[in-house]
């Protein structure tokens, strides 16, 4: 079983789209939330993703856009692109979002999923200090995260008093590249695929990942997409300008 992980789309439809041009095969897509909000192309990127599976949890922002209230712990660009998102959703996808379940869920036997982390969906996993307690709990051997727009994550050895942290190391930001983790005996993994449609780690290409189950690999991908045309779409639609820059850098 070939799982394709994706997370943190934010309705950026051009990285979406290269990142299912630069998938290898697989057998089922898990999707780690936050599918809207930041980007151009809410509705699109959700009837997308809804004919790839049916595996979602909810993110934050999913959680934001699908709700009618304030928008408690957002900053004020984060939450313009909600009310957005909020007006230019279709009913039938406003339908889709309030049905999104909330994390930890398991798919498989030692594999689990969350947004931000198993006990609290807006917790941001950055450091080994905040990895360390949720690897010493050992739900399941593998737990995929997001919300944290970084690609790596952290695994502790039994026995072991520090996690190791696995940010990919790729040659440049050039490019499509790949980095390969293979699972070890008795390590717990706290796995994040990056961000497909807005990556924070200072490399602007979209991030996901393949996990093979039987091979226990797990295969770290970067690719280019149309920055430009993203970004364009994002200035278009009346969103924050600080939502298009960033996405270069
Ligand atoms: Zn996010």
């Amino acid at each position: 079983m070939r799982l394709l992980v994706l997370s943190d789309i934010h309705a950026n439809l051009e990285a979406l789209e290269a990142c299912l041009e630069a998938a290898p095969e697989y057998d089922r897509v898990l999707n780690l939330g936050d599918v809207v909000g930041y980007g151009a192309n809410p509705n699109e990127v959700i009837e997308k993703v809804r004919e790839l599976g049916d595996f979602f949890i909810r993110g934050n922002h999913d959680r934001a856009c699908a709700a009618t209230d304030s928008l408690p712990g957002f900053n004020p660009i984060a939450g313009m692109a909600v009310l957005w998102t909020r007006k230019i959703l279709t009913p039938d996808n406003l339908a889709f979002l309030r049905q999104l379940p909330h994390g930890p869920v398991s798919p498989y036997d030692d594999v689990e999923c969350v947004h931000g982390s198993a006990q609290d969906e807006d917790e941001y996993v950055i450091e080994e200090l905040e990895a360390y307690p949720l690897l010493l709990k050992r739900v399941a051997r593998i737990t995929f995260f997001g919300h944290t727009h970084l690609q790596g994550g952290f695994s502790l050895k039994e026995q072991s008093p520090i996690p190791a942290n696995l940010t990919p190391r790729y040659k440049s930001a050039k490019g499509k590249q790949k980095e390969k983790l293979k699972m070890k005996k008795n390590v717990h993994y706290l796995i994040n695929p990056g961000s497909v449609g807005q990556p924070r780690d200072s490399d602007p290409r979209a991030a996901f990942l393949l996990y093979d189950m039987d091979e226990e690999l797990v295969t770290f991908f970067r690719v280019p997409y149309d920055i430009k045309a993203a970004q364009q779409k994002i200035l278009s639609a009346g969103l924050p300008e600080r939502l298009a820059t960033r996405l270069a850098e």
